[in-house]
């Protein structure tokens, strides 16, 4: 068995891979696809000591770095289930195969909610995104729009409205369901409009970025048109844990794992680090700095657990 097997093989797993093959055991790491949503973008500029790189290559550095050490690298392995036994855990993968290990560090990630409407997907990266702590820059001085009036979606306006031009948010409920103090620092913003009962219904451009969105007044039927150069969506951030349901590992009414302060989840063995967990703020930096600590933990309950 592995003494740390890593589940999810983006900059949280690959930290925990690589922190924990320096402790010198035996270590693996199974991932659906190695590198995660950074292969989903191209311009990364706040991954710090970095000024500017691109996900591609971001991604394969991680597996570069991976494979610096010994660890047993299994891409292409998607996890299906999680069964803790009283000395191994046991994770069954989609093509019939399984691993045990005395500890495991569950990384599998994030996804953002998409619209689901034309242009979405085509102009994604060009004007559509989904990250205003990463993308909020580039906007500066430009026209954008945030799709969402939870929690994310109110707090990114503020933001970006201290950054960019103008922004238009959108709710498609007839009203704002952020908690009251945002609500109210947005509406004190002089450039955001707020626009409830909307329902996007396509992203526009010239097909090399974004000019326009439309969208449905719920109240009226009509269809309204906003000239914009950016949309950012904030329709929820959906963790990747539908398959430890069952499974004995805690999950938050959002579907995170819940851990402490060490990476730790309620089961003994079972450490968790970045988007899939409660850390607030899914960063690259962030999920890097959750996946060494929660690989040190896992170290940590190794050398307290096991016979000398
Ligand atoms: P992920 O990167 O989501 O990796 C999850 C891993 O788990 C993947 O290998 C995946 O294949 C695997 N996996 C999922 N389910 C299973 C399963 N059942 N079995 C096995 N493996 C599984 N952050 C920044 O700091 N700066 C940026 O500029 C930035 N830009 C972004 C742009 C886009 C378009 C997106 C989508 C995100 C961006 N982010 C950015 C956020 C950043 O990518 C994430 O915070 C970070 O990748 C989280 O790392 P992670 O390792 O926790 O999860």
């Amino acid at each position: 068995p592995f003494e740390v097997l890593v589940v999810g093989g983006g900059p949280a797993g690959a930290a925990a891979a690589i922190y924990a093959a320096r402790k010198g055991i035996r270590t693996g790491v199974a991932a659906e696809r190695f590198g995660g949503q950074v292969l989903d973008t191209m311009a990364i500029e706040n991954f710090i000591s970095v000024q500017a790189t691109e996900g591609p290559k971001l991604g394969a550095a991680l597996e570069a770095h991976v494979k610096d050490y010994d660890v047993d690298l299994m891409n292409l392995q998607r996890a299906e289930k999680l069964i803790a036994g009283k000395d191994l855990i046991e994770i069954q993968f989609a093509n019939g195969g399984s691993l045990k290990a005395k500890t495991v560090v569950l990384s599998t990630g994030a996804r953002w909610r998409n619209m689901n409407v034309p242009g979405e997907q085509e102009y994604r990266n060009k004007g559509v995104t989904f990250c205003p702590h990463c993308d909020g820059p580039l906007f500066k001085g430009k026209r954008v729009a945030v799709i969402g009036g939870g929690n994310s979606g109110v707090e990114a306006a503020i933001d970006l409205a201290g950054i960019v031009k103008h922004v238009t948010l959108l709710e498609f409920d007839s009203k704002l369901r952020a908690d009251d103090v945002l609500q109210r620092k947005l509406h004190s913003l002089p450039n955001v409009d707020v626009i409830t009962s909307a329902q996007t219904t396509e992203v526009l451009g010239d097909g090399q970025q974004v000019g326009a969105l439309t969208y449905k007044d719920r109240v009226s039927g009509e269809s309204r048109k906003v000239e914009l150069e950016g949309v950012f969506v904030q329709i929820g951030l959906l963790p990747n844990t539908e398959w430890l349901k069952d499974s004995g590992v805690t999950l938050s009414p959002r579907g995170e794992i819940e851990i402490d302060i060490r990476g730790q989840t309620s089961l003994p063995g079972v450490f968790a680090a970045g988007d899939v967990t409660t850390v607030p703020y899914k960063q690259i930096v962030i999920a890097m700095g959750e996946g060494s600590k929660a690989a040190l933990s896992a170290f940590d309950h190794l050398i307290r657990t096991s016979a000398p």
